[in-house]
């Protein structure tokens, strides 16, 4: 297949000798050279000498991945069948695991073929493309799939890079398009997901650990806030675990009815919690002007985010965000802050929840932290890939 030599300029090229797997437009000299995607690239520095080989795609994070520093490996059959079985191999405890049904099986780069992700749901496999350009490796990646487990249906997910816009088509791909909700357990927890309903499914799995810690060591007994709340994960796994009573508050008309599938799907009853569906911002309001307060706050919003009064943005307003949260959490209460935003780390995040403190006059400590689960295999040469950072905070 013809392939586009991509020249790295010099400052970027150590950084590439040691594995960094993104191509970014600031290190490419000749990005002119780019126009159609899924096309082949050999990356080479500015001597010539080889790099790595890789794909030319663009979606929010690049312009496409390298997928080899081995100048003779070819992106073959049994180059894709090797990258899926080993990351098969390293779920293998979570397949044998009953009370979890719903993990991710494959993860981008960390899995060794950057922009796209696949994850399980009890038989159902999804297929997340993150650039046209990786999506012509389709059937390639899907037969390897194929070859490697039993399915009963797979869907998949394009995520191309349109601006924000979901591309509506039909996800189905192939085998049984099954029932939804198709119900999928976490940890012992029930839970509704839909696999054929847009970019999300019901379910972001990547919170895996933090609802489980939820569950088990901080919510009986306690009162729960979950803003942003979507289908109410955190809020069930609350209640789940003991807590007096949850309040979920999300602005989407569908967060009411499917939280409270969620709720039924494990014999709690709907009524006695709280779900409602309003902006954020004007129900911290309320409960600072009634003196409501809370043993948790949960705060877990997307990196944008348009209200018709607010625009939230995680890198300029999560400081003010916690200072919101601190302002209606009890004493010894909990804050637990949660953000997907690639574009800073935790010492970053940290800094915020400093200032935030700060500003409010008050004491806080650290009880514990995360970031991505195992199955969300990230690599220490791209540390960027390791975008979700949640802290459990008391307020003291
Ligand atoms: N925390 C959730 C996922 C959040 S997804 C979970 O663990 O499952 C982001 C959610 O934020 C979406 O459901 C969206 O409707 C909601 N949202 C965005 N802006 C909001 C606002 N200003 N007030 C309330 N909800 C908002």
């Amino acid at each position: 297949m013809e392939e586009i030599q991509v020249k790295i300029k010099n400052s970027f090229a150590k950084k590439y000798q040691s594995g960094f797997p993104l191509l970014i437009k600031e290190a490419i000299i000749n990005v002119q050279d780019l126009k159609e995607e899924g096309k082949l690239v050999k990356v080479i520095d500015e001597r010539g000498e080889f790099l790595g080989r890789g794909y030319y795609g663009r979606q929010n994070k690049g312009y496409g991945w390298i997928l080899t520093q081995k100048e003779t490996e070819l992106f073959d059959e049994a180059f894709f069948h090797k990258k899926i079985s080993t990351a098969l191999n390293r779920r293998s405890s979570l397949y044998q695991d009953d009370s979890t049904t719903a993990f991710r099986v494959f993860n981008g780069e960390g899995d060794g073929i950057g922009g796209v992700t696949i994850d399980y749901y009890d038989g159902f496999y999804v297929l997340s493309w993150y650039s046209e350009g990786v999506y012509q490796f389709k059937e390639l990646i899907i037969e390897s799939l194929k070859s490697l487990i039993e399915y009963k249906g797979i869907y998949q997910k394009k995520r191309f890079d349109t601006g924000g816009k979901y591309i509506e088509e039909d996800d189905f791909v192939i085998g049984e398009r099954g029932e939804f909700p198709l119900m999928v357990k976490e940890n012992g927890v029930n839970f509704a997901v839909y696999l054929n309903e847009g970019p999300m499914t019901g379910i972001f799995l990547d919170q895996r650990d933090v609802r489980k810690t939820i569950r088990d060591k901080y919510a009986k007994g306690k009162t729960v806030l979950n803003t942003f709340s979507y289908t109410g994960a955190f809020s069930v796994f609350a209640a789940v675990g003991g807590a007096r009573k949850t309040t979920s508050v999300d602005l989407a008309n569908r967060s009411l009815e499917k939280t409270k599938e969620q709720f039924e799907l494990n014999n709690i009853n709907p009524d006695t919690e709280d779900i409602k569906v309003m902006d954020v911002f004007k129900y911290f309001d309320f409960a600072k002007k009634n003196n409501i307060t809370f043993d948790m706050v949960i705060l877990d919003p997307p990196s944008f985010a348009r209200s018709k009064k607010h625009t939230f943005s995680v890198a300029k307003d999560y400081k003010d965000l916690i200072k919101d949260a601190i302002a209606i959490t009890s004493l010894n209460g909990m804050i637990v802050a949660s953000t997907n935003y690639a574009g800073f780390g935790m010492d970053k995040f940290k800094g915020f929840i400093q200032k935030a403190f700060n500003e409010s006059g008050g004491n806080y400590s650290i009880i514990e932290t995360f970031s991505l689960p195992e199955d969300f295999r990230t690599r220490k040469d791209f540390k960027e890939g390791n975008y979700l950072k949640v802290v459990f905070i008391q307020k003291k």
